[in-house]
């Protein structure tokens, strides 16, 4: 087990380079998803905790706006190196706090890698552009600044890969920061803090103040905090975007999704059944871009039987152990709304063709579900509408491909959607028509990498500029226009 020094017991919170403790009076236990074992005590920050933070982040701006460049990335270098020295030992911390299996978990540090990787191209991606020549003797140019403090806060399910969707980025832009974790998953931030630290960031760039709605409002509200980076469910995207926006600030706010899967006739039915039990089933289905709906078009008995077969055979466990997909959901609570959503839909009068049920009551001692399936799923039912976040598939039955892209367009969200065929028409059909921001053609996990945007549409952002790529670039800086006459 990874041993994290000053995480034993009451977690500090990281301001202006030193481990200090909250303000706050309560604390929440952090128990290991699958085993039930408390990791950590998290303390539930005051405001005041927040308003240190952020007066140390805008002193640290001072000098940090005016650190060249080239000097910012090479921090951002050293700390690539020193994550991925420690590769396997993130990777084991995002195991025991979240629950997520190893494998899925090497993966998320590996993404979280890639954004630094981005970020430390810092020199190219804060070039302006210049025009000689807009009128006689006249020359226009942009040179873009950085904003100065930016909150940002993360939710539980990828507790290494959304942090570095933020911080890097808004720090190689010459802004500082301050990260409100997940109080779920408090434990990697602070580690992340000690290694960006050891990589040469001065104290006050990155500050960390664990907690929950309190260090969000205190964010959301205080004067000195520029713009909002937000990731997590839908109900609280939007609290955040609204709120953060009425204080004039700029805001992304990543929120919820219910992901369709087209399955074409003419698709490959063993792959396509790969890819959906591990885009729906791996990480409990608790990603923001899991297959959670299923449309099977035409007759699909023999997909349906393959599907239910490979969820019968799947390895449910301790994401610790190799050959486990399916891990526990992240609390016992959630698990609580899952088993209601189950109800629901049976009440519905969906056919559940595979109650994961069952292997709960087998498995005592962690927060686990086995894989569920409902067949005959419409378009009407709250099965088929909200977001279940975890390991439940809602099949839905379409004649043609214009009736599962109608499902798509009626959906609220759209963050995600999936085809699978060969048919070239049947590709550029949902290309053009699908109702949704990041599409996979035969993938099951479209989700896009650090360069470029990740592109939720619909209730699943709110926002104009998303995290990552070049909007994250013009998202942490604002330009200034310069126009110059020469014949003075
Ligand atoms: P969550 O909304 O419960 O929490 C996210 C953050 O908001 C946490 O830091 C939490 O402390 C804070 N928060 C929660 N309730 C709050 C309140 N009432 N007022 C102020 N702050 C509050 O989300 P979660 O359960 O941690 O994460 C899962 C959700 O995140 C899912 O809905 C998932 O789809 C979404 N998500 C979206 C993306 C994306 O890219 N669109 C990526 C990852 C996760």
């Amino acid at each position: 087990m990874t041993v994290i020094k000053n995480q034993t017991n009451v977690l500090k919170n990281y301001i202006n380079g030193q481990w200090v403790e909250s303000n706050g009076t309560n604390t929440l236990e952090v128990p290991n998803p699958a085993t039930g074992e408390v990791l950590a005590t998290v303390p539930v920050s005051s405001k005041e905790d927040v308003d240190q933070a952020v007066q140390a982040a805008s002193e640290a701006f001072r000098t940090w706006k005016n650190t060249p460049v080239p000097k910012r990335a090479r921090i951002l270098f050293k700390f690539h190196t020193l994550l991925s020295d420690h590769h396997d030992e993130l990777a084991k911390l995002i195991v025991q706090e979240n629950g997520k299996a190893f494998k899925e978990a090497h993966g998320e540090v590996q993404r979280g890698i890639e954004c630094v990787e981005f970020a430390a191209g810092a020199p190219t991606l804060m070039m302006g552009e210049t025009l000689s020549g807009i009128a006689e003797d006249i020359d226009s140019e942009m040179f873009r600044y950085p904003l100065g403090v930016i909150g940002g806060i993360t939710p539980f399910n990828f507790p290494m890969m959304v942090p570095l969707w933020m911080f890097p980025l808004a720090v190689a832009c010459g802004n500082t920061f301050v990260l409100k974790p997940s109080e779920r998953t408090p434990m990697l931030a602070n580690r992340l803090a000690e290694l960006f630290t050891q990589a040469g960031a001065p104290a006050g760039v990155l500050n960390v103040v664990h907690g929950a709605h309190d260090v969000v409002n205190g964010l959301l509200d205080h004067e000195d905090v520029k713009a909002i980076s937000f990731v997590g469910s839908q109900p609280v995207a939007k609290y955040v975007y609204e709120r953060a926006a009425a204080n004039g600030k700029r805001v992304q706010a990543l929120s919820g999704a219910k992901n369709h899967h087209i399955v074409m006739p003419d698709a490959d039915v063993a792959k396509a059944v790969t890819h959906i039990v591990a885009s729906a089933y791996g990480s409990a289905g608790q990603r923001c871009m899991a297959c959670s709906a299923v449309v099977v078009v035409g007759d699909g008995e023999a997909f349906v039987r393959e599907l239910k077969t490979r969820a019968d055979e799947l390895i449910i466990g301790n994401g610790l152990d190799d050959e486990v997909l399916l891990t526990p959901v992240i609390r016992d609570s959630h698990r609580s709304k899952v088993l209601d959503y189950i109800e629901k839909g049976v009440e519905e009068g969906a056919s559940l063709i595979r109650d994961g049920r069952k292997e709960m009551d087998e498995m005592q001692d962690g927060n686990f579900l086995g894989p569920t399936i409902f067949d005959h799923v419409t378009p009407e039912m709250i099965i088929a509408k909200e977001e279940i976040f975890a390991p439940v598939i809602s099949m839905l039955r379409a004649e043609d491909l214009d009736e599962g892209l109608e499902y798509i367009r009626k959906s609220r969200y759209g963050n995600g959607a999936t085809i699978y065929t060969k048919d070239a028409k049947a590709v550029r059909k949902f290309r053009e028509e699908a109702d949704a921001g990041m599409l996979g053609i035969n993938v099951g996990v479209p989700a896009t990498m650090a360069f470029f945007p990740f592109s939720g549409w619909k209730d699943s952002f709110y926002g104009d500029l998303h995290v990552n790529g070049k909007d994250g670039v013009n998202f942490f800086t604002r330009k200034k226009m310069i126009t110059s006459r020469y014949d003075f």
